[in-house]
């Protein structure tokens, strides 16, 4: 009889590892990163420039994603990231519209309407193709006051970024600002004001329009808004959505300038690096990093590791059409390997998520 009681008892714990493993497959909390014209030699001049290491190498997962617009070969940061924020691959300029037009709901919004607390956050103006995918709907990446008063549309807990002029200096004469405050979002205009900020709603905006690039007076201020937003959005037990983008990876590109592109590409990095701190802690949480395309036709001619040299060449001040490494950290992580189309990776994160 007790050697009975011993077998079920055994039985018991020796299912309990699996059983908590597929509990764990759902995160609560997703954490997108784009880093905007990141492909894979970007990533390894930055690896290199930093010596030869950079948190991106702890992730255990990496796949690929096949990034081609509806509408042409070669995709923008527009239906790059429309197709991660609603899954349709759409045409280039779109931003969260297929390509008829037609507004579709993003995974922000989705998130936001099942009471999970939701982020932005971004190197250039909030308004940019990048962040505006995942909350606007607009035929055209052009219109950044359409854009801008579409924030109002939604419930976003945090946004952080440039574009404070397309809310307060308006062509309709409205202020954008006003109306936030009269929402209870606290507003802030600087990074030191942005690190005041402890709960509650935020509105932030680091720029008139544009940030400058990190050696041009930005410093780490995509470090320090990565930790006020995860420690603002942390709270809710439903969960949160974050997506957080190094911004200007691709400015580099377009420029064909090595340095941009690694000093860039070395603070997106360090942003990861809090994001996986933060996922370590809270183990419920699945960080996704990717690009929406490659930007310049970058490669590495040469280099050292020790002396962080890099000899970079381009092929192009353009986009690229080649495919974008995904690297995947936490429950569900095991999802985002192999070869997908872009808009896969919100059909991932919808499962991930169980919104679906
Ligand atoms: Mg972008
Ligand atoms: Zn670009």
């Amino acid at each position: 009889m007790k050697f009975r009681i011993f077998l079920i008892l055994a039985l018991l714990f020796s299912l309990e590892p699996a059983w908590a493993q597929k509990k764990s497959k759902h995160p609560k909390n997703i954490i997108l990163m784009v880093g905007d014209g990141m492909g894979v030699a970007q990533i390894y001049a930055g690896l290199t420039a930093n010596h030869g290491h950079l948190n991106l190498e702890s992730f255990p997962v990496v796949g690929f994603h096949k990034n081609k617009a509806s509408n042409s070969f070669v995709t923008d940061s527009a239906a790059g990231a429309t197709a991660f924020s609603c899954g349709v691959k759409t045409y280039n300029g779109a931003i969260g519209v297929g390509p008829n037009g037609e507004a579709l709901p993003t995974i922000l919004e989705i998130a936001e309407g099942k009471g999970l607390s939701t982020g932005l956050v971004a190197t250039c103006s909030i308004t940019h193709a990048t962040p505006a995918s995942f909350i606007s709907h607009q035929s055209s990446r052009s219109l950044d006051e359409n854009i801008a008063m579409d924030f109002l549309k939604t419930d976003i807990d945090v946004f952080i970024g440039g574009g404070r002029k397309f809310f307060t200096n308006r062509s309709d004469g409205l202020n954008l600002v006003d109306s936030l405050k009269n929402r209870n979002y606290q507003i802030a205009n600087s990074i030191a004001e942005v690190q005041q900020i402890k709960s509650g709603k935020l509105a932030a905006f680091l720029a008139d329009e544009q940030q400058t690039r990190f050696s041009g007076g930005r410093g780490d201020e995509l470090v320090k808004s990565t930790e006020v937003a995860l420690n603002l959005l942390k709270n809710n037990k439903k969960g949160m959505f974050l997506m957080i983008e190094g911004s200007q990876i691709d400015w580099g590109g377009h420029a064909n300038d090595t340095q941009y592109i690694v000093e860039e590409m070395i603070d997106f990095d360090n942003a990861i690096g809090k994001v996986l701190e933060f996922a370590s802690k809270n183990k419920n949480t699945l960080v996704i990093i990717t690009a929406d395309h490659e930007t310049g036709g970058f490669t590495i001619n040469g280099g050292n590791t020790e002396t962080g040299v890099v000899e970079g060449k381009f092929t192009t001040g353009s986009h690229t059409g080649v495919m974008i490494p995904v690297f995947a950290f936490g429950p569900g992580s095991e999802n985002f390997a192999g070869i997908y189309e872009n808009n896969d990776i919100f059909h991932k994160m919808m499962n991930a998520f169980r919104f679906k």
